[in-house]
C-alpha cells in the first residue's frame, strides 16, 4: 500500500482548529460537557455508534479517537478501538464474542497471556475450547463443532514463530458461519493486513513494535463498524479497560515512524538471523525470512517483510543460555519486544510446558518438536548490525557458566516463567 507511509504520519491529525497546533493536543479531561439532557438521549447517542461523541473518558475521547483514526487507516479497517494493553484487548474481544455454550478454536501456542484466559479461564464461564496448531489447516477444521464462533490464531506466534495461513482460516471460519479474528501484534500493520485477507477482526497489542519506543501499554481491536460499536459498548465500558489518553498521545507519536522502524528491525533481524544460522553454539534458528524456516513461503506470501523477531535453539541447552544471558552487554535480558533496544528472553520447553495445565500430551509433544529444549526469543532492536552481531558472538563464545550460578538462575527463571 503506497499511501502507509502517508497515513503513518498524517492519519487521524489535522492542524488543531483553535491553536494551528500540528500535534495534536493531549486532552486528559476525563468528561466533556453534554449538550442535552436525559438518559435516553445518553444511550442513543453515546452507546450506539463505533465513533461516540466524547461524553466519558472510559468510551472516548479526542486523543483516543486520534489514535483510533490512524490504526483505521493503517489496517484498512473500518473502525477500532483501543483499550488498556494488548491484553484488555483479547479480553473485550472475546467476552464480547463469546458465551456460555459457544465454542472457540485457538492457537495453542500464542501469547502467554492469551492462551493461559482461553486454556484456563474461559472454561470457567462455560465457554468450549479447542487449542490447535492453527498453522496446520486440517487441525482446524477437525476442531469445528456446530456451535464454533470464534477460530481466534496468533500469527506470527509468539515465542515459536509458527506461521498460519489467514486467508483459508478466514475461509475456513466463514464455511462454518464463525468468524476469525488474528492477533496480528508481531506483524503490525506495515507488514500484514489480516483484515483485507479476509480476517473479521484484527488485535494488536500497541506496546509492541506500534508504540516501538517501550514506554506505554496499550491494545487496539479493528474490524467492521457493527463489531467495533459492539465491543465498545458492550466490553469496554463494562470491563474497565480504558486506554490513558497520555498513552494513546505516546503511542501515537511513536506510530508515525513505523513504517521507517519495521524495515529497520527487518533489515536488522535478516543479518542477526544469518550470523546465527552459522554459529556454532547455535543448534537452529526460526526466522520466516530463511528458507530453513518451514513456513517461509507462507510467510512470503502473507508479509511484506520479515520483521524483527527471531527464536534460536542454542547447542548446551540451559547452560548456554546462561551464559549468554549473563555475558551480553548491549542486548538487554529482558521480556516484551518491539522496542529501539534488543531484548534476549528464553524458554526452558519443560518450565514452558509443566506450567501450562491447560495443553494435553499430543499438543506438549507438538510444541516440543519446535523447540527442542529451549529457545531463546530475541527482539532485535535499531542498533548497528554489526554491533549487535558482536555482542552475540563474544557472549555466544564465553565460556559455560557452570554449577552453583545454574540452579538458581533456573530457579529463577521457573520463578517467573509466566512473565
Ligand atoms: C505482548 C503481547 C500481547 C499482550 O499485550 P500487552 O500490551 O502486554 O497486554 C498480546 N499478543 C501478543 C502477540 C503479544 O506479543
Amino acid at each position: 500500500m503506497k499511501e502507509f507511509e502517508t497515513f503513518a504520519v498524517h492519519a487521524g491529525e489535522g492542524a488543531d482548529p483553535e491553536t494551528g497546533a500540528l500535534r495534536q493536543p493531549l486532552h486528559m479531561s476525563t468528561t466533556f460537557k453534554l449538550p442535552g439532557f436525559g438518559i435516553k438521549l445518553f444511550d442513543a447517542i453515546y452507546m450506539d455508534s463505533a465513533r461516540p461523541p466524547y461524553a466519558y473518558t472510559r468510551w472516548c475521547n479526542p486523543t483516543l479517537r486520534a489514535l483510533e483514526d490512524r490504526l483505521v487507516a493503517l489496517e484498512g479497517a473500518e473502525a477500532a478501538v483501543v483499550l488498556s494493553s494488548g491484553m484488555a484487548a483479547v479480553s473485550a474481544l472475546i467476552f464480547t464474542l463469546l458465551s456460555s455454550g459457544d465454542h472457540l478454536i485457538a492457537s495453542e501456542v500464542c501469547y502467554a497471556g492469551s492462551v493461559e484466559l482461553f486454556g484456563e479461564h474461559l472454561p470457567r464461564f462455560g465457554i468450549e475450547v479447542s487449542l490447535v496448531d492453527t498453522s496446520d489447516l486440517k487441525q482446524v477444521e477437525d476442531a469445528l463443532r456446530p456451535n464454533t464462533k470464534l477460530i481466534y490464531a496468533e500469527t506470527p506466534a509468539n515465542p515459536i514463530l509458527r506461521i498460519s495461513d489467514i486467508s483459508a482460516l478466514a475461509q475456513i471460519a466463514h464455511e462454518a458461519s464463525a468468524q476469525l479474528a488474528v492477533d496480528s501484534t508481531w506483524a503490525s500493520p506495515a507488514l500484514q493486513r489480516p483484515l483485507a485477507l479476509g480476517a473479521d477482526y484484527v488485535i494488536h497489542s500497541l506496546t509492541k513494535f506500534i508504540n516501538g519506543h517501550g514506554d506505554a501499554l496499550g491494545g487496539a481491536v479493528l474490524g467492521s463498524e457493527e463489531g467495533i460499536k459492539r465491543i465498545r459498548k458492550d466490553m469496554l465500558v463494562h470491563l474497565g479497560g480504558a486506554l490513558s489518553p497520555f498513552n494513546a498521545w505516546l503511542i501515537n507519536r511513536g506510530l508515525v515512524t513505523l513504517p521507517v522502524r519495521m524495515h529497520k528491525h527487518s533489515q536488522n533481524a535478516y543479518e542477526v538471523a544469518r550470523f546465527l544460522e552459522n554459529h556454532p553454539k547455535v543448534a537452529r534458528v526460526f526466522y520466516p525470512g530463511l528458507i530453513s524456516h518451514p513456513h517461509y513461503d507462507l510467510a512470503k506470501k502473507q508479509m511484506t517483510d520479515f520483521w524483527g523477531m527471531l527464536t534460536f535453539q542454542l547447542k548446551g541447552g540451559l547452560g548456554t543460555a546462561i551464559t549468554l544471558a549473563e555475558k551480553i552487554k548491549l542486548f538487554q535480558y529482558a521480556t516484551s519486544l518491539g522496542h529501539a533496544h534488543s531484548l534476549l528472553f528464553y524458554y526452558p520447553t519443560d518450565i514452558y510446558i509443566d506450567a501450562a495445565s491447560y495443553l494435553n500430551a499430543e499438543q506438549k509433544q507438538r510444541i516440543r518438536e519446535w523447540t527442542g529444549d529451549g529457545i531463546m526469543r530475541a527482539s532485535i532492536g535499531l542498533e548497528s548490525p554489526d554491533d549487535l552481531i558482536a555482542d552475540l558472538d563474544r557472549a555466544l563464545r564465553a565460556r559455560t557458566v557452570k554449577g552453583a550460578v545454574g540452579p538458581l538462575a533456573y530457579r529463577l527463571m521457573k520463578r517467573f516463567a509466566s512473565g
